[in-house]
């Protein structure tokens, strides 16, 4: 039997899946396993895959076609959301792939491992449903300032564009003394920001109606937690987005005030056509409530532009809304069909890259020109910044606001890891510059 010593594994996609590929890691350093920087140095590789759009595919595909000239006798396996949407497929294009491992079975890895070992051919473990295990996810991270807990897994929502619900299952909310004591555990341990993950943490407590303990319920537990500076979550759907968050966000010290809010369009038409279950007008009406209640309160946001039959009027509805609600934040994609899904199935994906591309861009100047006014109030303001690491240039410390907003400033290194209030000087794209007050 080969020896065993290295693992290198490589993350795409979103924090959920950082938070999988912590806890696959620590699974495989359980197994006495090494983790390794290269792909060079590793024994197994392992690929920790994401569906979300084309390009995320793309890049993977791209290197199982180059592991395929010199695989040598190195081990490769892939997990994440593409094992679960091409699952077989993917083991019959590349037969020099090992094995694959679900979204759901991150505590399979190692027997997987030993199975592919002694009997030498290609293995998977694909399950879709996983409640009795979810309370042993645990993790092992290099991070020691924040941490991500998933708090539910899987989504119960259709969006027609979206392959998650296939790649991830339904929703299972996790057990909530389970999740604050692993909050207790990473307070203990030093952690002074926690970050509550789901693909729709709004609907935490939804699936187990008999409990009657829903998302603000848990966060007015997580609030009482001592040595914990901060609380996060992210991602929420808008229809799940209620009043009692709202006034937890208002009354919750711990609490930061940023909610992302993902919109997709702002064309009732196309949200129908996304399966988004809410109107521009409902989504609307629920920023403004939010606003009401915590007028200091950041928000972010998701776009998709470019959807089959998103006219000009269409994305000009898109437009005015994002120039209206001016969002501190945004993520703004093309859009790409995903196989399998109810809108590549349904519509022909008939708008071209060209228009595509314009939109986005005409949104990102945007989004820009928003900022860049914001910004500009913020200047001689104080902000209360997590310090988190030296920044790439090893010269700026970073970190974040509650606000979420990206900070750098000069200051001794023995300020990472706390609390810090600067005053903004300045800022460069959506980045803010300040000095130690
Ligand atoms: S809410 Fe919609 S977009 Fe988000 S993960 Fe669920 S199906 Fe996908």
């Amino acid at each position: 039997m080969k020896d065993l010593n290295t693992f290198y594994i490589r993350t795409y996609g979103c924090q959920m899946n950082e938070l999988d590929s912590e806890i696959l890691i620590t699974q495989l350093k359980a197994r006495n396993l090494a983790q390794v920087e290269t792909e060079t140095e590793a024994d197994i590789i392992l690929l920790n895959t994401c569906s979300i759009r084309d390009l995320a595919e793309k890049k993977v595909l791209g290197k199982l076609y180059e592991y395929k000239k010199d695989k040598k006798d190195k081990i490769i396996g892939i997990c994440g959301c593409m094992a679960m949407s091409q699952k077989e497929t993917l083991l019959k294009k590349f037969p020099h792939l090992d094995f694959l491992i679900g979204t759901n079975n991150l505590l399979d890895i190692t027997k997987v491992l030993d199975d592919f070992l002694s009997k030498n051919t290609q293995m998977k473990k694909l399950d879709i449903d996983y409640e009795k295990e979810l309370e042993n996810f645990y993790a092992t991270r290099d991070n020691k300032i924040k941490a991500s807990i998933a708090i539910i897994r899987g989504c119960n929502n259709h969006c027609s564009y979206c392959i998650v619900p296939q790649t991830r299952g339904k929703e299972v909310s996790r057990d909530s003394k389970s999740i604050i004591n692993e909050a207790k555990y990473l307070a203990n341990l030093g952690y002074k920001e926690i970050t509550l993950l789901g693909q729709n943490v709004n609907s935490y407590g939804l699936d187990k109606p008999d409990q009657n303990y829903l998302f603000p319920d848990l966060l007015y537990d997580l609030n009482k937690i001592d040595n914990i500076d901060r609380i996060r979550f992210m991602t929420s759907h808008p229809k799940d987005i209620t009043k009692d968050l709202m006034y937890a966000i208002r009354d919750l010290d711990k609490l930061c005030e940023f909610v992302h809010f993902p919109v997709q369009s702002g064309s009732n038409k196309v949200l129908k056509e996304m399966r988004r279950s809410y109107s521009a007008e409902e989504y609307l009406e629920k920023v403004n409530l939010l606003k009401s209640i915590t007028p200091n309160a950041t928000i972010g946001t998701d776009i998709i532009v470019g959807f089959p039959n998103e006219t000009d009027e269409d994305f000009e509805k898109t437009y005015k809304l994002f120039e209206l609600i001016e969002y501190d934040t945004a993520f703004i994609f093309a859009y790409s069909p995903r196989q399998k899904t109810y809108a590549a199935r349904k519509f022909e994906d008939n708008i071209s890259n060209e228009i595509k591309q314009k939109r986005l861009q005409k949104l990102l100047k945007l989004f820009h020109s928003i900022l860049e006014k914001k910004y500009k109030a913020l200047i001689g303001s104080k902000k209360e910044v997590l310090v988190e690491s030296l920044n790439k240039d090893g010269i700026y410390l970073k970190g974040r606001t509650r606000e979420f907003e990206k900070v750098i400033f000069k200051g001794d290194k023995s300020l990472i890891g706390k609390l810090q209030i600067v005053e903004i000087t300045g800022f460069s794209y959506q980045t803010l510059k300040g000095k130690v007050i």
